[in-house]
């Protein structure tokens, strides 16, 4: 039977360190707690926030309902062909952990995916993505809890819909599903992806044959220990914005103005713009009042003095507001807001 904690503080179980109570808070611990939680918010009418490590949502004022934190742990290789390993790992586990496991099996694809902060139940949410990779390039099938129903259904990657940093779970599907098990499609032989700039260059100096998987996943790990805040340090939910997609159109008519900008082709009518670079480009690097601009990373809002979620809300709307002043385009934030 879960414990069900009444008024209670999230300010640890989120990385923006937002000081914000939960009317209830539950760890559901298997299928059976997350049933019951479900009658318990369903009996008292209450909404819902499933939380996996909260690193990468906004809470920026109490939350009037129950807090379901999903600790549901295991994996384990459900099988395998000549060319993959299928393995399959419960919502809980933690994704940094998860795809280390991985290397040290020798299951490869995730190399570039190491030390994303986070849930492995969470990462289909926004399909995430770095150097590159991202996880619908992995991804076999993943189960999920109906909230209505109760039932539990089997996602293909179709029914997924991911996007970039998107997925059915972040549209159609909003608040309907709770995922319980990720399971993965990973290579038996390395098929490595190092062509981002910085991986590259951090990679000059390795002899071809010595690069491997693990390699890779270390030289993600470090460029990002020494480019991103840890959030246990500077509170933070990583990338605050997605990079922008624009027109080619709009493109040229930017870089009359501007014929640095950062932009990366997507095909052949529209780029995608480094967001980080608009935001450094209006002068916002390093800029620190409540919350504040990371200054190895402008995409970074940190909340230093561990205020409420609202805090960080402010800036991110003069930050959006100055770049459609300046650039004409309207930044989307990436994590999600609560209440
Ligand atoms: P939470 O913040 O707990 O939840 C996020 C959303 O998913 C919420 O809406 C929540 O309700 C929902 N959710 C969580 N678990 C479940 C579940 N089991 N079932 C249904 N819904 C669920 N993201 C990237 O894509 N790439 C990166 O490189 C990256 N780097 C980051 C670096 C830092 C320093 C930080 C702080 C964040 C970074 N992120 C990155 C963002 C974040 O780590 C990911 O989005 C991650 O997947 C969030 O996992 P979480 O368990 O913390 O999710
Ligand atoms: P970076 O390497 O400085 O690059 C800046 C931006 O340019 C990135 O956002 C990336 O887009 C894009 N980019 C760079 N090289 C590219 C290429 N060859 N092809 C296409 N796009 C390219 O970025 P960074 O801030 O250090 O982050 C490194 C990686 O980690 C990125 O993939 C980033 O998304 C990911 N990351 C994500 C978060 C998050 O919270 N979402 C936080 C930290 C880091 P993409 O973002 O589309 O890859």
């Amino acid at each position: 039977m879960p414990l069900y904690l009444p008024h209670f503080n999230l300010q640890n179980y989120n990385t923006l360190a937002s000081p914000v109570c939960a009317d209830f808070f539950v760890v559901v611990k298997d299928e059976a707690d997350l049933h019951a939680a479900l009658k318990f918010a369903k009996e008292r009418d209450l909404p819902l926030l499933v939380l996996g490590g909260g690193s990468n949502i906004v809470l920026h004022d109490d939350f009037p309902g129950l807090v379901i934190h999903v600790q549901i742990f295991g994996k384990e290789l459900v099988r395998e062909d000549d060319e993959f390993y299928y393995v399959k790992a419960a919502a809980g586990e933690n994704w940094s952990d998860f795809v280390d496991y991985c290397l040290d099996e020798n299951y490869f694809g995730l190399e570039n995916l190491s030390l994303i902060p986070g849930s492995v139940g969470a990462a289909p949410i926004q399909n995430i993505g770095a150097y590159g990779v991202e996880l619908k390039d992995v991804f076999s099938e993943l189960t999920a809890l109906d909230v209505k129903s109760g039932l539990t259904i089997t996602f293909t990657h179709e029914a997924c819909q991911f996007g970039y940093r998107d997925s059915v779970f972040k549209n159609a599907l909003l608040d309907q599903f709770i995922i319980t098990s990720v399971t993965f499609k990973l290579t038996k032989q390395p098929n490595l992806k190092i062509y981002y700039p910085a991986l590259q260059s951090a990679l000059a100096d390795h002899q071809p044959l010595d690069v491997t998987p693990e390699l890779v996943g270390q030289i993600v790990s470090d460029i990002r220990r020494s480019k991103l805040p840890d959030p246990k340090l500077t509170p933070n939910v990583g990338s605050f914005f997605k990079n922008p997609l624009i027109s080619t159109g709009k493109l040229a008519e930017l870089q009359l103005r501007y014929p640095q900008i950062v932009y990366y082709p997507v095909d052949d009518n529209f780029v995608k713009v480094a967001a980080g670079w608009l935001i450094d480009k209006v002068g916002w690097r390093g800029y620190q009042q409540d919350a504040a601009v990371h200054a190895q990373q402008a995409l970074v809002l940190t909340n230093p003095n561990r205020l409420k979620g609202a805090a960080v809300l402010v800036l991110a709307a003069s930050i959006k507001a100055s770049i459609m002043k300046e650039f004409g385009i309207d930044l989307e934030q990436e994590p999600r807001n609560y209440p």
